[in-house]
């Protein structure tokens, strides 16, 4: 999202951005950004400064530390960013939101807090079904 500082009138404006995540770099071995993202901006000029008050939904595609499978998940942040500006400078956002969302992404993704991962033994999915290291209660 390209922000035009001289386009901001006083009292603000909203701009909302759909961005495709293939080109941005943010995946990671257990996390996948299959879908687009949508940011909502709130902007306003406080002084010297442009003020962006971003909503952020990004559909995340997680692999189980446990369990191994994917499961999807979602990225909210409302996030605050501000730039000291001139009034004929242009903002791009961008590389602002896309670290807004990275650094909301779990550190250890989880599918469920009761997940039972895969057996030591044999790999078997405990979720699934037990093995014979584990046999049901
Ligand atoms: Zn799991
Ligand atoms: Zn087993």
């Amino acid at each position: 999202m390209k922000i035009s500082v001289s386009g901001v009138p006083a009292e603000g404006m909203t701009d909302r951005a759909t961005y495709d995540p293939a080109p941005m770099d943010m995946e990671r071995l257990d996390i996948h950004l299959r879908e687009p993202f949508v940011a909502e901006a709130f902007i306003r000029k406080v002084g010297q400064e442009l003020v962006v008050k971003a909503d952020i939904r990004c559909p995340l595609s997680l692999t189980c530390a446990r369990c191994l499978e994917e499961f999807p998940s979602m990225v909210t942040t409302q996030s605050i960013l501000s730039y000291k500006v001139q009034p004929t400078d242009v903002v791009d956002i961008t590389e602002d939101i896309r670290q807004e969302i990275i650094l909301a992404y779990p550190m250890i993704p989880v599918c469920r807090a009761e997940c039972k991962g895969l057996c030591r033994s044999c790999g078997q999915n405990l979720n699934v079904g037990a093995c014979r290291h584990h046999l049901v209660p």
